[in-house]
């Protein structure tokens, strides 16, 4: 996801968040080969080093596939040198790589229950947030092992 603030005409402060790792990269300027990321057309974006070998690979192939065609409309202004990957290729785009907000998505349909709903059975059951995230540490661990 691309968030960017426009500030004065020709400068802007723009942040990236990785699809896959979490991580934001924050900047005057950036693009995304400044910090060695890429984004699909639906607005996905990920840093290079998080993706798996195959996604990278996956990446590679489709891209040099692409170059002769003309690239699609770009609404935006200069970035004319940062490429868009299509969403076949995207891992997030194709459920090879699961986001925490598509986690979330599938396990709110599962649970069957609103969000007001989810908040009162989380509420009664922790305090706060730091309780959550010890008992998620626990819980992860306990995961791990079973690998
Ligand atoms: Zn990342
Ligand atoms: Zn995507």
């Amino acid at each position: 996801m691309k968030l960017r603030k426009g500030f004065v005409s020709n400068s802007s402060s723009s942040s990236f968040v990785c699809d896959i790792c979490g991580g934001i990269e924050s900047g005057w300027d950036l693009s995304y080969s400044d910090v060695d990321m890429t984004e699909c057309s639906k607005g996905h974006c990920f840093h290079y080093g998080c993706l798996s070998k195959k996604d990278k690979a996956i990446i590679e192939a489709g891209v040099k596939g692409d170059e002769d065609k003309e690239p699609d409309e770009d609404d935006d202004d200069d970035d004319g040198e940062e490429d868009i990957i299509p969403t076949e290729l995207c891992p997030v785009c194709q459920l090879r790589v699961v986001s925490d907000n598509l986690v979330q998505k599938f396990l709110r349909m599962k649970s069957g229950k609103s969000l007001d709903q989810l908040g009162d059975d989380i509420r009664a059951e922790y305090k706060n947030s730091s309780q959550i995230d010890e008992a998620f540490k626990a819980f992860e661990e306990k995961v791990d092992k079973k690998k």
